[in-house]
């Protein structure tokens, strides 16, 4: 899978490509990512990417020259370009599998008070935001995307049953989880996970998981009921 990053501070991402799952991914080269500074697709002497916004009000906007420039330079046949943009489409795991059926994304990278209307109405086929909070840069949110992304790649996990076990999956949150030792702060391991019996476990790791989303995602738990009531 190609990423291709397009961003104002490429500095932003040299440690975490080279970190943990996302660094061996990139080294072993099951994910590729290229990172280019849009700055060097600015045509005056002081590779301005930035202006005041049409009809006034706070802030700069990216231009649309050096973005469309970079955009036409970098993207292939079937490259999907993605804007992150808090008043995009909300990040769930159903947007990061679709996304991973790509293979080829661009992500933009906003800054200021965001892009300009031109470059999104001609380039942009996924306006992404990965939460209901605003952050002074598309960095943040390109790397959440990439690597949620990566996730489904063959090879990025050598534990892919995960995958099939995680929150959001079959719409609820995940259950929770214990190591050694069985009895710290004198706190105990649920019994039910010594007992070794795996139909039980799997029952109380099902029942936990409908009481926490119940608890902490009203919403999710909605929609599991609706979904169980309507048989799917
Ligand atoms: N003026 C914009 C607004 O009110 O919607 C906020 C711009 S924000 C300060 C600068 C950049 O950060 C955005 O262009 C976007 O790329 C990124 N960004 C901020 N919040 C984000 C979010 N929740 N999800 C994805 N990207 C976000």
């Amino acid at each position: 899978m190609i990423f291709k990053i397009l961003t104002l501070f490429p500095d932003f991402f040299s440690s975490p490509l080279r970190t943990g799952l996302l660094g061996k991914a990139v080294e072993s080269g099951i994910i590729e990512v290229s990172v280019t500074d849009i700055r060097e697709h600015a045509t005056d002497n002081y590779r301005s990417c930035d202006d005041y916004p049409y009809g006034g009000g706070s802030g700069m906007v990216l231009m649309a020259g050096p973005l469309g420039r970079a955009l036409e330079r970098i993207r292939g046949e079937h490259t999907r370009v993605v804007l992150t943009s808090p008043s995009g489409t909300l990040l769930t795991q159903d947007l990061v599998s679709e996304l991973a059926g790509h293979r080829d994304l661009c992500i933009v990278c906003g800054r200021y008070e965001g892009v300009d209307q031109r470059v999104i109405d001609r380039y942009i086929d996924y306006e992404i935001s990965i939460g209901d909070y605003v952050l002074s840069g598309g960095e943040y949110a390109a790397l959440a995307i990439i690597d949620a992304v990566s996730r489904y790649i063959p090879g990025f996990m050598s534990n892919r049953e995960s995958l099939a076990e995680e929150s959001f999956v079959g719409g609820l949150l995940e259950y929770p989880h214990y190591t050694r030792p069985e009895d710290i702060f004198g706190m105990k391991v649920p019994d039910v996970l010594l007992g070794g019996n795996h139909k039980k476990i799997s029952e109380w790791r099902q029942d936990e998981s409908i009481e926490k989303t119940k608890r902490v995602r009203p919403d999710l738990y909605k929609k599991y009921l609706l979904r169980k009531i309507s048989g799917e």
